[in-house]
């Protein structure tokens, strides 16, 4: 797995040309006019985004570049028609060599008009992390996925179907690598017979009989300025086998069309329910989030203050990817509700402290390994990091400049304001849920009263009490108790930015310092600890000793404890509910044979009801990503996340192992 490069751009007057390819992004007079004419005109966007009977419009192109066509696209629409956040746009693009943030501005200069889109995108663009970015454009009326990696293994990694597709991404003759029949069958798979129209500047007579062989139907038209001709089609071709085969392959990770979700219940209003809640409501759902106490986030995301990062393998891994696209996704959210205030959060910075010689040598792997660009992580030496810190530091470290901190609460209550379709019950204990013959879902009390409205669907984001409820009874969940420590910062002794070392503090906040935090799988009591307390001070005072000196550490104890709700794998639960039984059942093959071929291609799952918990100290950066994602499997838009990524958080996962380990 190669780590993404930036494009190498040089500038003729104002137009951009890849060293890489030799070719120019978009022609410097009429780079507009020739995208309005090889895509934007021939895909009829308005007329097909009005026509389109699903609950979203989506455009896939190969080559995002300088954006310019999804400008384009998007103008073209909303010329015409309105874009309505309960049918938004999502642009998929895929990028091998994203431009850098310098060079997007510079290109997006060059077109002033398109200024609002352009700075909403330049806020929130990705450093060059491979994998799948999700951008919030307009309040939720358009959704830009930007793609880091190549198309055909970008496209291999999605499940949606598109309405348009544009093959852009420099001519074959210059890029001949991409316009292979891989990615043409990768354009098929995702295309509907009858809906999806596609358009490229190209009309190579490989490109054509390739795109034909896949069941489009070809038209050749002039082409832009001096080119001879272009082409557009539509698909009219059948994606039985290929889905099929595609669906076979892992049916246990199929995800049902969701029936018309109009009005859902969140059980839990920590960090996973806010989150999925706020995600569902910039969909135009109407949401009721329920908690048993009487202030949102009193559990495990009530810590004052969260560390905002993520602590990465050496090597990429799924939970590497998910945890580094999810601090992405978060900040991008934090950013968007303006909650980088330094009370709600601040993007202050991170330091990861190698406190011993085996720290050392892991993060010195970490960075020979070359996976990560230096906008993400670099190596500090002493000397800098207690520059950074602002205090000293005796040990060397990795610096994360873009991780920071977040005050959990404060974080969901702006998420929670903002959006009215959110209604919030609080000091309601919901004791059980029943689904009733219309598929609907009734919620019971502690007090034994129904509550009095049904709900299209539940999301259980109650962390380890959601095995409370029968249906949950088998999740693999587990808590591991958690203390972190408070103390006043009473010699206004600064600290700049997140240490992490065996635990992690952050700058003050109201003054006072929050650290910690302690892991004992084996104790579940909620009272603060005195040997908890010991263990974080001597954590902090081994790698900020100067600052540790300057604190008063009171004789009574000041701290939280909670229950992290974890996993086996320590990744999340995030998906629909496996009927546990049901998978044993119609799976059981795979205790014979884990390479069996299954002819179902449904997965047993309780309709309307899905699981968000399990994020364990991770919830500032993987519950935003998984709310987004839960949200579009409820409105049946497209995934923020890659297959795999989907796979590797799905629910049914441990069950599906412990058949092939044949431990069921
Ligand atoms: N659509 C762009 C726009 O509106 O500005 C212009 C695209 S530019 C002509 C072609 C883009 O394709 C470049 O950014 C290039 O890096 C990208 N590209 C080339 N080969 C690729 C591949 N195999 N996978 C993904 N992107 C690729």
């Amino acid at each position: 797995m190669k780590k993404i490069q930036n494009s190498q751009i040089s500038w003729q007057d104002n137009t951009p040309i890849s060293e890489q390819f030799d070719d120019y992004y978009f022609n410097s007079d009429g780079g507009l006019d020739e995208s309005q004419h090889v895509f934007i005109a021939p895909s009829h966007l308005p007329e097909r985004y009005q026509q389109c009977p699903e609950s979203y419009f989506c455009i896939n192109e190969t080559g995002f570049g300088t954006g310019l066509n999804m400008y384009a696209s998007l103008q073209a629409i909303s010329n015409i028609t309105e874009i309505k956040r309960d049918k938004p746009v999502y642009f998929f693009s895929s990028e091998l060599f994203p431009l850098n943030v310098r060079d997007f501005q510079k290109a997006a200069a060059v077109f002033p008009q398109f200024e609002s889109l352009t700075k909403q995108i330049v806020a929130q663009y990705p450093p060059p992390i491979k994998g799948f970015h999700r951008l919030i454009i307009n309040a939720g009326e358009v959704y830009l996925t930007l793609m880091f990696d190549d198309s055909v293994s970008a496209y291999q990694q999605c499940r949606h179907q598109t309405h348009v597709w544009y093959l852009d991404g420099f001519s074959p003759a210059k890029n001949s690598t991409m316009w292979q029949e891989p990615l043409f069958r990768q354009v098929a798979r995702l295309s509907s017979p009858q809906q999806t129209h596609l358009s490229t500047f190209t009309s190579a007579g490989f490109v054509r009989r390739a795109l034909q062989a896949q069941g489009f139907s070809i038209t050749k038209h002039p082409g832009f300025g001096k080119k001879r001709e272009m082409i557009s089609a539509n698909f009219t071709g059948d994606t039985t086998e290929i889905n099929n085969t595609t669906e076979n392959s892992k049916p246990w990770f199929n995800i049902a069309k969701s029936k018309n979700v109009k009005h859902v219940a969140i059980i839990g209003g920590g960090l996973a329910g806010c989150t999925s809640a706020e995600a569902l409501a910039r969909r135009g759902v109407q949401v009721t989030l329920f908690d048993s106490e009487n202030e949102i986030c009193q559990h495990a995301s009530g810590n004052l203050q969260g560390a905002l990062y993520a602590k990465l393998p050496s090597k990429p891994t799924l939970g590497g990817d998910l945890h580094l696209t999810g601090l992405e996704y978060s900040l991008r959210l934090l950013n968007i509700y303006q909650c980088f205030d330094k009370q709600t959060a601040d993007q202050c910075g991170l330091l990861q402290i190698a406190t011993n010689h085996k720290e050392q040598a892991q993060q010195q792997d970490l960075l020979d390994q070359g996976y990560y660009h230096s906008d993400v992580v670099r190596a500090v030496s002493a000397e800098q990091a207690s520059q950074l810190a602002g205090t000293k530091i005796e040990f060397s470290g990795l610096y994360f400049e873009r991780a920071g901190w977040v005050a959990p609460k404060a974080f969901c209550q702006k998420l929670i304001d903002a959006q009215s379709k959110i209604s919030l019950r609080l000091n309601t204990q919901i004791t059980a849920i029943e689904q009733l013959s219309d598929d609907r879902w009734q919620l019971m009390t502690n007090t034994k009263d129904a509550i009095n409205q049904q709900f299209d669907a539940v999301i259980v984001a109650n962390a380890n009490s959601a095995k409370q409820f029968e249906q949950l009874r088998e999740t693999s969940s587990k808590g591991i108790r958690g203390q972190v420590t408070h103390v006043p910062d009473s010699q206004s002794p600064q600290l700049n930015t997140v240490v992490c070392g065996a635990g992690y503090i952050s700058p003050a906040l109201n003054n006072e310092y929050c650290f910690g935090a302690s892991f004992d799988l084996h104790n579940q009591e909620l009272i603060l600890k005195e040997q908890d307390q010991q263990t974080n001070i001597k954590n902090l005072n081994k790698v900020l000793p100067e600052l540790s000196t300057q604190l008063e550490f009171s004789q009574q104890l000041d701290g939280k404890v909670a229950l992290r709700c974890s996993t086996p794998d320590y990744l999340p639960l995030v998906g629909p509910a496996p009927i546990t039984n049901a998978f044993i059942n119609d799976f059981k093959k795979l205790k014979k044979d884990k390479n069996w071929r299954f002819t179902q291609t449904q997965a047993p799952n309780y309709k309307g009801l899905f699981l968000n918990i399990g994020h364990g100290s991770k919830g500032l950066i993987t519950c935003p990503l998984s709310a987004e994602h839960l949200a579009c499997m409820l409105t049946n838009q497209p995934s923020p996340l890659s297959n795999n990524l989907s796979n590797v958080i799905h629910p049914a996962r441990f069950v599906i192992k412990q058949l092939i380990r044949r431990a069921i």
